[in-house]
């Protein structure tokens, strides 16, 4: 089947793969998708019988024809062997049982958040559609803490490749900090912006605009690029974890194949939860998918109302992830849900981005309310849950994780399905939230972590056990006004 991808808001333009990785957003402000996705599934009995990385070989061929067999081989085994802290060599995202759900550890990665799934591949991604081209792409990334140092990691020396990070200085995590500042790699440079995360956002967003600047870069074959959670090369790799999760409950004899299986997602920019909806799209058998919110609960009103309305205020919560108020992945639900009707859908959007909301028709609401319910968990909730999974278990979630695990416990409640709750952050990365959780104060993070680590009998991962005393490679602080100046004397350095 010819595979190509279209924006979620027109028909008229077919692009590869390839391009669309190179691309990252549709020039109409649409996301690109495939029309003919789940024409053909995945033989589950397959996916039973292989490994993470044959998984992942399955998904790829099909969404990313385009890239040859052995580009597609060669991306999985440079993203995915010894880059991941697991023991059994089979899987890079382990399924624990925990009480009566099923707890799928995203979190085993270079900097221990789920978002290293997919930016330990990315890179590769990005590299092979470039060797085509004579070109060169630098990476532009602000970040509140997370994204920033997964992205880093990923594209360090990385071919064709280079990559700028921009994060609030002062307003990031004392681990966070240490993790951007002793970044290695020849082509990563890190800087502090004075101001807070918007400032760096809206420069970093202007930068890609700037006329000038891509013409003095286009001079050395450069472009500008991102690796924002739209890019298909993100969302992709994220669908073989759930194929994963339901090969090792088939394994463990919990569930038969073709049974099946419900999933609970920590959501923010809706990437993981929909990446679960291509699964179930290609073949996987899944009852629901319960998107799990903390208190920016717009997507929870949206699943329960067909409304979505991003006018309510912005809450600061401690699984700031998950504070977000447009989750632009949903763009592609919509897209699937409503028959694939380009012009309902850019019609929302414009709706979303005039008057900050818009309301779904009967049918399509109904369409996603059979397959998605959603859930929301306060702070005081957050850290419940983590308490009471910590006393009845030993297991220690992380604020994010608990949203999930939370939503999970509910669902379990009512139905036989297993249920599946992504844990998408280490509790160290968060440890002093979680220690809080558990009655224990530590102002401290290495001590935090210490004491975290007796108390679950578990070791620290060791990127993060290695932080405290890694050398500082990074100082720089400059103003948001500094920063073109910063990209463009950077791009040269790394491409020299
Ligand atoms: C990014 C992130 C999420 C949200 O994932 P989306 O794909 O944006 O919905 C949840 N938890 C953690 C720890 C994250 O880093």
């Amino acid at each position: 089947m010819e595979v190509y991808y279209q924006s979620t808001r027109q028909n008229t333009q077919k692009i590869d793969a390839k391009a669309a990785v190179l691309q990252g957003i549709s020039s109409d402000g649409g996301l690109f998708v495939w029309p003919n996705l789940g024409q053909e599934k995945l033989d589950l009995n397959a996916v039973c019988q292989s490994d993470y990385k044959g998984i992942a070989r399955m998904v790829f061929n099909q969404l990313l024809a385009g890239f040859s067999q052995q580009e597609l081989d060669e991306c999985i085994d440079n993203a995915y062997t010894h880059t991941f802290e697991v023991k059994d060599q089979d899987t890079i995202t382990p399924l624990k049982t925990v009480d009566d759900i099923e707890v799928l550890e995203l979190f085993h990665g270079p900097t221990s958040a789920f978002k290293d799934v997919a930016l330990t591949i990315l890179p590769w991604f990005l590299s092979k559609a470039l060797a085509q081209t004579n070109k060169k792409a630098l990476i532009l990334t602000a970040t509140s803490g997370d994204t920033g140092k997964a992205a880093m990691s990923g594209f360090q020396d990385v071919d064709h490749t280079g990559i700028c990070v921009f994060y609030p200085d002062g307003k990031v995590s004392a681990v966070q900090h240490k993790q951007m500042a002793s970044q290695e790699g020849e082509n990563v440079r890190v800087f502090g912006v004075e101001g807070n995360f918007d400032d760096a956002q809206s420069m970093v967003k202007k930068l890609f605009l700037d006329p000038e600047l891509k013409e003095r870069l286009a001079q050395e074959q450069i472009v500008l690029s991102s690796a924002n959670s739209i890019n298909i090369g993100r969302l992709i790799p994220q669908i073989v974890y759930y194929f994963d999760a339901y090969r090792q409950l088939v394994n463990k004899g919990t569930t038969k194949v073709g049974d099946p299986v419900s999933f609970s997602v920590p959501t923010g920019n809706f990437g993981d939860v929909l990446a679960g909806y291509y699964a179930s799209l290609m073949g996987l058998p899944v009852e629901t998918f319960y998107v799990a919110s903390n208190a920016n609960n717009v997507l929870t009103d949206f699943l329960a109302t067909g409304t979505y309305d991003r006018n309510r205020p912005f809450i600061q919560t401690i699984s700031p992830s998950m504070d977000i108020l447009i989750s632009s992945n949903l763009e592609r639900l919509l897209y699937y849900a409503s028959g694939k009707d380009n012009a309902k859908v850019a019609g929302w959007m414009n709706n979303l981005a005039d008057t900050g909301a818009y309301t779904l028709d009967e049918k399509t609401k109904a369409v996603i309310q059979s397959t998605f319910k959603g859930g929301y968990y306060d702070d005081q909730a957050l850290k419940e849950t983590i308490k009471a999974a910590y006393d009845k278990t030993g297991y220690v979630l992380d604020p994010h994780t608990a949203a999930a695990y939370a939503l999970a416990k509910e669902a379990k409640a009512n139905s036989k399905v297993p249920v599946i709750a992504l844990s998408t952050a280490s509790p160290y990365k968060f440890t002093q939230d979680v220690l809080d959780a558990l009655g224990v104060e530590e102002e401290d993070p290495w001590k935090a972590m210490q004491i975290l680590s007796t108390m679950q009998a578990d070791p620290i991962p060791a990127p993060l056990a290695a932080l405290k005393d890694a050398p500082i490679r990074h100082d720089a602080c400059i103003q948001p006004d500094e920063m073109k100046e910063a990209v463009a004397a950077k791009a040269l350095e790394i491409f020299r």
